[in-house]
């Protein structure tokens, strides 16, 4: 097992974001994070990135407790994570931002550069283009290049796909499944329920805090819960019998 959380929480005061979530990640898996806005996704990515401090429960990852530990030292023990808005620098190029990432691994500046370069090479980014100059979906590539770039063994993925065309999409489903080949683990948030049925085995799914459902997408999506809290009725089969519906609602 590479990941193990357990009972995790997060109270913003009295209101808990997550509440006694559990997850275990094994090796090689990618998994998905589905629920709705402000189901505490976000917040549980946090947790798990050491960017936030759980209320209750514990994070190990690799054998170890990290749920203490810093960002730092989550990136230094192997997990990564992107943002749902992304940090980009905006006075850099492509390949400075991506080797901010790569000093983690390689203090030397040439040895940064090289790596960050063959990051960017596998993201399809172009290394000389300005941070400033970034589209939505460069930003988003930027983002997983800068992640990547920190050589992480457990990949958390938050709307990394979001606000991008279906071609765009596309070529950022080849990207993870690229990454993934690479022999990283990964968790991904993902609203597009098509990129959580194409690319994950197994779904956990948020709701109010909670995790509500997991299994794999195909179950989940059937499950009432699911679609009560967070599908809508568009995903609901019809009971047998019914005549065929003329549209979703
Ligand atoms: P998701 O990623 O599933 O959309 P989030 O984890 O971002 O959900 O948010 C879960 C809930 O926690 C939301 O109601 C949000 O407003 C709240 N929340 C998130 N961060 C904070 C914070 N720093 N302080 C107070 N409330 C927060
Ligand atoms: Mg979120």
């Amino acid at each position: 097992m590479l990941l193990e959380a357990k009972n995790v929480s997060k109270a913003f005061g009295s209101f808990l974001a997550v509440s006694g979530a559990d997850l275990t990640v094994d090796e090689g898996e990618i998994i998905g994070l589905i629920g709705p806005n402000g189901a505490g996704k976000s917040t549980f990515f946090n947790c798990l990135a050491g960017d936030t401090l759980p209320t209750t429960g514990r994070v190990v990852f690799d054998g170890k407790d990290v749920t203490r530990a810093s960002p730092e030292a989550h990136a230094r023990a192997g997990i990564g994570r992107t943002f749902q808005v992304p940090a980009t620098f905006e006075d850099m190029t492509v390949l400075e931002n991506v080797m901010v990432g790569a000093f983690l691994r390689h203090p030397h500046r040439n040895d940064a550069r090289d790596h960050a370069r063959r990051i960017v090479e596998l993201t399809g980014l172009r290394p000389d283009q300005s941070g400033r100059s970034l589209g939505t979906p460069g930003r988003k590539r930027l983002g997983i290049a800068q992640v990547l770039a920190t050589e992480p063994r457990l990949l958390l993925l938050d709307e990394s796909l979001a606000g991008l065309t279906p071609t765009e999409v596309q070529e950022a489903i080849a990207l993870v499944r690229r990454v993934h080949q690479t022999g990283v683990t990964i968790v991904i948030v993902e609203h597009i329920m098509d990129v959580i049925m194409t690319l994950t085995k197994r779904v956990l799914v948020f709701n109010q805090g909670h995790v509500i459902a997991s299994g794999t997408p195909e179950q989940v999506v059937r499950q009432d819960a699911v679609i009560e809290a967070y599908l809508g009725r568009a995903h609901r089969r019809p009971p047998p019998g019914s005549p065929p519906q003329a549209g979703a609602s």
